[in-house]
């Protein structure tokens, strides 16, 4: 067997383990139902996040539906269309609807009636913090951080244990003057960097782009990564070589100021900036890096995760 057989089955080997021991299969892919073990590993990540949490800070958890309206006005459609998930509902009186279920499936079935509502799918935890700190006035003086969390969707099946459809996201969201952001970012940086050496992770840091969308979103990605506007903490899940994405550290500027006229006590606008935990992927990280028995992980990392009886 060549070399480049061997790894080709090397990996799907190592996370088909993963997935077992972790997940029960739903039937679509990036979408698992998760065991016990996991979700204990999730409750310590999710304590051990609380733990660093800085002074002042606002905590919302928000549902795993937002406003469309609002998710409208952030510019979603504009920079990330081909991941959004809408509510969709059967719409009119019992008549219509009963005729919409009953259509037959070579007629498009009831999907076919299906319409938009006011929700869609939040796909990022911070979204709808933005609107809620605009309609408070302008930002005093030392500025805003929130710790928000939801389950997010992105429309991105994938047979990728590490690519989920559903998944959950925690974030520290900072509102306040440019150079405040950014010394949130590098705090936040460096605090991330001694979470992931506390947890036994292997870890490096590396700018990276959002997916935007079409030809357009090329050039927004270039000049993301120009301008180190987002970095990126990756530890290998599925493989050392190609170290998944666990966390990302954001400067969005004046976006999110200028769509909801964020302001600071100067009148000038708003800048914000994020720092995102993707749980599932730091999850699946532990288990790929210490194992899938909990009792033989490092004392120090059970310690961490609040995992010693
Ligand atoms: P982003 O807003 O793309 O920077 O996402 C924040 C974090 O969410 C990433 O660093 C990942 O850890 C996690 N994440 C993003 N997309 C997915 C996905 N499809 N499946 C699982 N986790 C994800
Ligand atoms: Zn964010």
């Amino acid at each position: 067997m060549n070399d480049a057989a061997t790894i080709g089955l090397e990996v799907p080997t190592r996370t088909a383990g993963l997935l077992e021991a972790l997940f029960r299969r739903s039937g679509v892919d990036g979408l698992h139902a998760r065991t016990d073990r996991f979700e204990r590993v999730v409750e310590g990540l999710q304590t051990l996040i609380t733990q660093h949490r800085e002074k002042d800070v606002e905590v919302l958890r928000f549902p795993p539906v937002m406003s469309r309206r609002n998710l409208e006005k952030s510019g979603y459609l504009h920079s990330f269309p081909h991941l959004l998930g809408a509510v969709c509902c059967l719409h009119g009186d019992e008549t219509a609807i009963r005729a919409a279920v009953d259509r037959p499936d070579e007629k498009g079935g009831w999907v076919a009636s299906l319409a938009a509502t006011d929700l869609v799918l939040s796909p990022a935890a911070c979204y709808p913090v933005y609107p809620l700190a605009a309609e408070r006035g302008p930002v005093a003086g030392k500025g805003l951080i929130f710790d928000v969390a939801c389950d997010c969707f992105r429309h991105e099946p994938s047979l990728n244990i590490d690519r989920m459809q559903s998944f959950r996201m925690r974030e520290y969201v900072f509102v306040g003057a440019p150079g405040q952001v950014n010394a949130f970012r590098a705090r936040w940086i460096e605090r991330a960097q001694g979470i992931a050496e506390q947890l036994g992770l292997s870890h490096q840091l590396a700018g990276a782009s959002d997916p935007f969308f079409g030809r357009v979103g090329k050039i927004m990605a270039v000049s993301q990564m120009e301008q180190e506007l987002k970095l990126e903490m990756l530890i290998p899940v599925r493989s050392a070589d190609e170290p998944t994405a666990c966390m990302s550290f954001n400067c969005h500027r004046d976006h999110f100021g200028e769509a909801w006229g964020l302001r600071c006590e100067d009148g000038t606008v708003a800048h914000t900036g994020c720092v995102a935990f993707g749980i599932d992927r730091l999850a699946l990280a532990l288990f790929a890096q210490h194992g899938l028995d909990l009792v033989k992980w490092p004392r120090t990392v059970r310690t961490a995760l609040s995992l010693n009886p």
